[in-house]
């Protein structure tokens, strides 16, 4: 049966766990060609495209570390190589910016290096990765930034993460100008607290942080990898022609 992204290419940056994952999964059972970028783990990566694979799907695993030097072309001769030996047109239809990392610290915490590691991989990365990208996005294609809740509420804990995620969803205002004449939408995606391995650690074995983050949210549970998936694939699919240089909340409701 066709799916409404086959002949589509996907890069999901972050994609061998977590959200990238789910987002990559996602995107391949709606038929696009997903190449799975990720920093280290081979065989978490490969169990991605194996399952994308196993439901009918393409995709490729592309290793790069972002945030250090030479990343992105490190990257892109990866994923000219995956879609070469896959048969495919060096292009890209949509680019998911995934990947990114925390920074728990209050400002009095927040050293110089730990500023600059959380901007490299969170803005940095994505910003050059983008421009990298702009001229293998075929018209009318899509560019998600996965930005977070915490730039509308206050998060004085990780105060550098939460401008980081301001600084991405002004990029992506800008340039949804910039590209818009050739049909491309930049759109971003706010997940708020997520069951992921950033959040294992007070999240997954405690009920009582689990009881608490449901209460924040207006659903009354805690958010599922999916549950942000499923908002990217809306912004990738043509139902969301029309909908540029904006953003889904994706936070069920939590407005602290
Ligand atoms: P995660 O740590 O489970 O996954 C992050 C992914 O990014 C991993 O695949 C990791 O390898 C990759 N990554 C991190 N640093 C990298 C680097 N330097 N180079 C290459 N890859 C790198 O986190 P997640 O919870 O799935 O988060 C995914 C995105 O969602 C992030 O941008 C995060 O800020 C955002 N987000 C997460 C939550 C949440 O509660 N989990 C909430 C809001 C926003």
């Amino acid at each position: 049966m066709a799916a409404h992204l086959d002949g589509r290419i996907a890069l999901v940056t972050g994609a061998s766990r977590g959200i990238g994952r789910a987002i990559a999964e996602r995107l391949g059972r709606d038929g696009a060609f997903v190449v799975v970028h990720y920093a280290r783990d081979d065989a978490a990566a490969r169990e991605v495209v194996a399952t994308i694979a196993g439901a009918g799907g393409q995709a490729a695993a592309v290793r790069a570390e972002l945030g250090t030097p030479g990343d992105i072309g490190t990257l892109f001769a990866g994923l000219e190589r995956a879609l070469r030996d896959a048969g495919r047109e060096v292009a890209l239809d949509i680019l998911v910016n995934n990947a990114g990392i925390g920074l728990p610290a209050t400002i009095e915490q927040v050293d110089e290096a730990g500023f600059d590691r959380v901007f490299a991989v969170n803005v940095k990365a994505p910003f050059f990765l983008t421009q990298r990208a702009l001229p293998l996005l075929r018209d009318g294609g899509r560019i998600i930034n996965v930005s977070s809740g915490v730039t509308r509420v206050a998060f004085p804990e990780g105060i550098a993460y939460a401008s980081t995620k301001g600084a991405l969803d002004a990029f992506g205002h800008s340039l949804a100008k910039h590209v818009g004449p050739r049909g491309i939408t930049v759109n971003a995606v706010a997940p708020g607290v997520i069951d992921t391995d950033v959040n294992a650690g007070w999240l997954r074995d405690n009920p009582g942080a689990q009881a608490t983050v449901a209460e924040w949210s207006a659903l009354g549970r805690v958010g599922q990898p999916a549950d942000v998936a499923d908002a990217v694939a809306f912004l990738a699919s043509d139902d969301a022609r029309w909908v540029t240089a904006g953003r889904i909340d994706a936070t069920g409701g939590a407005r602290i």
